[in-house]
């Protein structure tokens, strides 16, 4: 068991870690088609976190002090609380909300209740500081989603007293159990960097992305498997598998949702329309403001992979989706790089007849994908297209570090793509979708 922070060693301190880890058995035996997901998380010992929270490589921060007062029974609620976090991606759905930080807490709440309501309904309660639940929120039932309760907890919430352009509180405010990055926000002072190192500069164990898609396919899986064959889930858990596993037989889908999320984030854009009137408009009577500006559209490159191992079918999948693209790209085009052993220039498309790919020889993907990042202006979002037979670069390309890389694997899943990466499993058409 790994401590930071000046974590008591001696006898509070091995207490804790054996109370922990007979609730992750007791957890593990309680809901096993959690099973992948708990035993993926790294207890970390630490003074520093009031109560206990999770990071996003899934590591668990937990005072020990803290875990003594708990018995067995909640500590199980504990884990299957905090590992509902990073299983449901609740860091990477506030940031796609792009919400101000301070607001940080409604969205832990929100997403607090959801993870609760399906651990109640298997019979599992967790300790006080944690129990949000929807009929906690006005207006909230159910099977509504983070996003949703989060919302009314917005609406629900007194207005601002600060007056306009005064910072916000740096402090979160009191009461509020915060449950780490992994629900959402940045890093906290007690959590590791995201290097993946320990002090020493070995693996310390942690979950980067790639692997953490990964334990949600896996959990997905053993959901739906336990359903099927072994017994009763959670409702919410089975919508929540479901949806994992939906964007398998949908890649389409799954590339515009995270080209919204990119779009959404170039524009610093919110959902207006929950917005309230700004305070500005409702001082200045008669004076309508803007809702929104219009936000540029995001600058997108797509590297396809030309090499001899690719299929013209595979290529014809491309074409078509590089087509969708560039329609959503409202005349501003996309930056189009044909790549096998060399990255070819980089054209500029503004209608699919122009897009030209050649190649045929060896494949290196690492060219490619450096070519895009020095393109200039920088480009936001970049969808390499391939069959995986390539090298990858180990980390983010330090010439646009912000750009967001999208995988599209043309010939089913592969291995070596690294972490900070999304990978996308392009399937095959079904016959009957023609
Ligand atoms: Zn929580």
């Amino acid at each position: 068991m790994r401590t930071r922070g000046g974590a008591p060693d001696g006898p509070v301190g091995e207490r804790a870690a054996l109370r922990l880890a007979a609730g992750r058995a007791r957890a593990g035996e309680l809901a096993p088609y959690l099973g992948t997901a708990l035993y993926a998380v790294k207890p970390v010992a630490t003074t520093e976190v009031p109560t206990v929270g999770i990071d996003t490589r899934w590591r668990m921060y937990y005072n020990p002090a803290f875990v003594l007062t708990l018995d067995v029974a909640q500590v199980v609620g504990v884990w299957l609380h905090e590992v509902g976090h990073p299983l449901r991606e609740h860091h990477e759905r506030f940031a796609a909300l792009a919400e101000p930080a301070e607001r940080l807490p409604l969205f832990n709440r929100a997403g607090d209740c959801t993870v609760n309501e399906d651990l109640r309904a298997a019979g599992i309660s967790v300790p006080a500081r944690k129990a949000w639940y929807p009929e906690r929120v006005p207006g909230a039932a159910a099977g509504m989603t983070a996003e949703q309760i989060y919302r009314l907890l917005l609406d629900a919430a007194a207005p601002d007293p600060r007056p306009a352009g005064q910072s916000p509180p740096q402090q979160f405010p009191a009461g509020f159990d915060d449950c780490g990055s992994g629900a959402g926000g940045p890093r906290r002072p007690w959590e590791g960097d995201d290097s993946g190192r320990d002090a020493g500069g070995s693996d310390d164990g942690s979950v980067d992305a790639g692997r953490a898609e990964l334990i949600r396919r896996q959990t997905a899986r053993d959901v739906l498997e336990h359903a099927r064959s072994r017994g009763p889930v959670p409702a919410g858990w089975r919508r929540w598998a479901e949806e994992v596993l939906a964007p398998a037989v949908d890649w389409r889908r799954e590339l515009l949702s995270v080209t919204r999320r990119v779009a959404a984030r170039v524009a610093g854009a919110r959902d207006y329309s929950y917005a309230r009137p700004s305070r500005r408009a409702s001082a200045t009577p008669g004076v309508v403001l803007p809702a929104m500006r219009q936000p540029r559209p995001p600058r997108v490159a797509v590297v396809v992979d030309t090499s001899a191992s690719v299929t013209g079918d595979m290529l014809a999948r491309v074409h078509a989706e590089i087509e969708a693209i560039v329609r959503r790209s409202r005349g501003t085009g996309v930056q189009v790089i044909a790549c096998d052993a060399a990255a070819g220039r980089a054209r500029l498309v503004q209608r699919v007849q122009d897009v030209v790919l050649v190649g045929g020889g060896g494949t290196d993907m690492r060219v490619g994908v450096a070519a895009a990042a020095a393109l200039r202006p920088a480009v936001d979002l970049v969808i390499t297209a391939t069959d995986g037979d390539t090298p990858w670069p180990a980390e983010p390309p330090r010439q646009n570090p912000g750009a967001t890389h999208v995988v599209l694997l043309l010939d089913g899943e592969r291995e070596g793509v690294p972490g900070w990466m999304r990978r996308i499993v392009v399937e095959r058409d079904a016959p009957d979708a023609r």
